[in-house]
């Protein structure tokens, strides 16, 4: 049996390389995954006590309407509950707004180097591909208003975007958006928001004031560590929000996750506690990757791209024999690229030494 012409010519996301895949195939044990942007100090303890709280009652349904989770994001962003979506992931808050408003007859744009999800979406309801080119790996915000055309339905902007790790920057979102018709919805992504700090950097929850096609989509899956539970969010307009909560399904957030993601909101310790180590190894694999001469690319996330200038997969492998996995970013038009997830200080060290060996510096 055929399925739909798009889903037949639907690659597949590939995750990274799990720890316990990697041990089984190589027989050795002590390894370390600095693949999927993850929080390496875990999940916070707040967030752990709630969720084991909450495995006593899953003999109930959940709240499908997230009423605590939503009460307390809409007091902290300073929105209504009504403005808000949550999801299983933010992936699947991304999907159900592509499912609401994009059809086979519209175009999604979005950059070259982007996240993968958003053309995983477009091609799943068969819309077109319409792609912005980022020679420099940055969003080129003026290309992306350029190629607007009366079908283009979505935008999708990842602020930072993954895996470059690269910001636009406040002046850029302006002057697109003034470009930007009101019918055209914009998705600004931004999965790393917690961890930028630029002055130029915006936050595109400022802009609903006045603007009702932006949605802002944020996660508990990075700085929160809440990757495994699955919670996203959206930001949006009431009336958005409400067509895009009569498409996605009745309990889609289960309760562990809501009651985890609730008191990992009151836990600012870990937040900081996070930050701080996050800053602390992306300064120290920089200063290493200096000194080795090993290209990357500045981040403002968790994790950061080096440019090997070959092909990057002997590479990759020869780490993966020192027990130490990174990301090869080849599906994403990144042929020559790794991505490197920001680890413990004991991570940090123990991949800067296996690169030393495998590049014989
Ligand atoms: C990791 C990531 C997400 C988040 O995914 P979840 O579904 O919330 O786990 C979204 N966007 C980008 C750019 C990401 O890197």
């Amino acid at each position: 049996m055929k399925p739909l012409k798009q889903v037949s010519d639907l690659i597949p996301y590939v995750p990274g390389k799990p720890v316990e895949e990697l041990e089984r195939e190589l027989g050795i044990t002590g390894s370390i995954k600095i693949a999927s942007n993850e929080n390496p100090l875990g999940p916070s303890r707040l967030a752990v006590e709630a969720a084991l709280k909450a495995i006593n009652e899953v003999n109930r349904y959940p709240d499908g309407d997230c009423f605590y989770l939503k009460r307390k994001l809409a007091d902290k962003l300073g929105v209504n509950e009504s403005n808000l979506i949550i999801g299983n992931g933010s992936n699947e808050v991304i999907e159900i707004i592509a499912r609401t408003y994009l059809s086979e007859n519209d175009e999604a744009i979005y950059g070259e180097h982007a996240f993968i999800v958003y053309s995983i979406v477009t091609q799943a309801v068969g819309a077109k591909h319409v792609v912005s080119p980022m020679p420099d790996l940055v969003h080129n915000l003026d290309d992306f208003a350029f190629r607007i055309t009366e079908k283009t339905k979505i935008i999708f902007l990842a602020n930072p975007n993954n895996p470059t790790g690269t910001i636009f920057k406040r002046n850029e979102f302006d002057n697109f958006l003034r470009r930007v018709p009101d019918e055209i919805i914009v998705i600004v992504d931004e999965a790393y928001f917690e961890y930028v700090d630029d002055l130029e950097y915006t936050d595109s929850l400022q802009y609903q004031q006045n603007r009702n096609n932006i949605v802002t989509v944020r996660t508990f899956s990075k700085i929160y560590g809440l990757a495994g539970l699955r919670v996203g969010y959206g930001v949006g307009s009431e009336d958005l929000i409400s067509y895009v909560n009569r498409v996605r399904e009745p309990f889609n957030v289960n309760s562990i996750a809501q009651a985890a993601a609730e008191a990992a909101l009151d836990d600012t310790e870990h937040i900081e506690n996070t930050k701080s180590v996050n800053r602390a190894g992306l300064d120290y694999l920089i200063e290493h990757f200096n000194k080795m001469g090993v290209k990357y690319t500045p981040s403002f996330t968790n994790f950061i791209l080096i440019n090997l200038e070959n092909d990057p997969m002997p590479l990759y492998n020869k780490l993966l024999k020192e027990g130490v996995i990174v990301r090869p970013v080849g599906g994403y038009g990144l042929k020559s690229h790794l991505r490197v997830s920001i680890g413990l200080e004991s991570e940090n060290k123990r991949f800067i030494s296996a690169l030393k060996k495998v590049l014989n510096k």
